[in-house]
């Protein structure tokens, strides 16, 4: 670990003919931490996930991973995994062959495929449904498949936008759970997108709330709630103000 942030965003900005995406986003995060961009639905979470991802390129400012400049750099060479609410999964492919995919592209070779398949599947709890199709899964279990692809793909970075927004409340508990512990055990650096309140506050070390496009407070659950930047942090958040 360095004293630079494993990700830094140095004041960038995003606008689509003159319509603003985000502007101003300069954050700094930890390796190993657990970081929520949170806030109401059009304030920029996505559009800041997708810079940092290489889906867009900023118009401003700079980004930097690992110590690398990669403002201009393509997004596979940015070294990360990312999940989506839409698990994206191949429906003809089976459970195994879906997790394995992107690691058969990269051309890694069979025996270790075969060893982080078994390694994702017990983590995720999805050992017994490798030969399942993705139609004959439950909406959490797809989600898990999800999860264990990012996981295999042996990531230091895992970039989650709103990956539990397609399940019932039930499911969105318990995944929650996996996915902080998944976080912890391997030690990796998540940056998760969510208009939920809750589910940032009881996962995130850092919460970095937005609004129109623009940050409103940096800090952990605890600063947010004690000590609000301004009312809209207070009134999102449901701290007394
Ligand atoms: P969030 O994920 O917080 O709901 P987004 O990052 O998706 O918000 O969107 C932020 C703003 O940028 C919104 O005003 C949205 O309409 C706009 N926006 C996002 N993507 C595009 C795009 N491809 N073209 C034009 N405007 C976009
Ligand atoms: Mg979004």
């Amino acid at each position: 670990m360095t004293d630079k942030g494993f990700v830094v965003l140095d004041n960038v900005a995003k606008r689509w003919k003159g319509q603003l995406g985000v502007e101003n986003i300069t954050l700094d995060i930890e390796e190993g931490s657990f970081v929520a961009l949170l806030g109401p639905s059009g304030c920029g979470k996505s559009t800041t996930l997708r810079l940092i991802a290489g889906l867009e390129a900023a118009d401003e400012g700079h980004i930097i991973i690992d110590g690398k400049d990669v403002t201009h750099a393509p997004s596979a060479d940015r070294n990360l995994s990312m999940v989506f609410q839409s698990y994206a999964l191949f429906p003809h492919l089976s459970v195994a062959e879906n997790v394995v995919f992107g690691m058969k592209v990269r051309r890694v070779s069979k025996a270790e495929r075969a060893e982080r398949l078994a390694r994702a599947l017990k983590i995720t709890g999805l050992e017994g449904l490798e030969a399942r199709k993705p139609g004959e899964l439950s909406g959490g279990q797809r989600q898990r498949v999800a999860l264990a692809r990012a996981i295999v793909a042996g990531k230091r970075l895992c970039l989650m936008d709103e990956p539990l927004s397609n399940l019932d409340a039930k499911l969105r508990a318990s995944v929650r759970k996996d996915i902080k512990r998944l976080q912890r055990d391997l030690g990796i650096t998540v940056i998760y997108v969510t208009h939920d309140q809750t589910e940032a506050m009881s996962m995130a070390d850092k919460v970095v709330l937005m609004k129109s496009g623009h940050i409103q407070q940096v800090g952990s659950p605890a600063d947010l709630y004690d000590r609000p930047a301004n009312t809209f942090v207070a009134e999102f958040i449901g701290a007394p103000p």
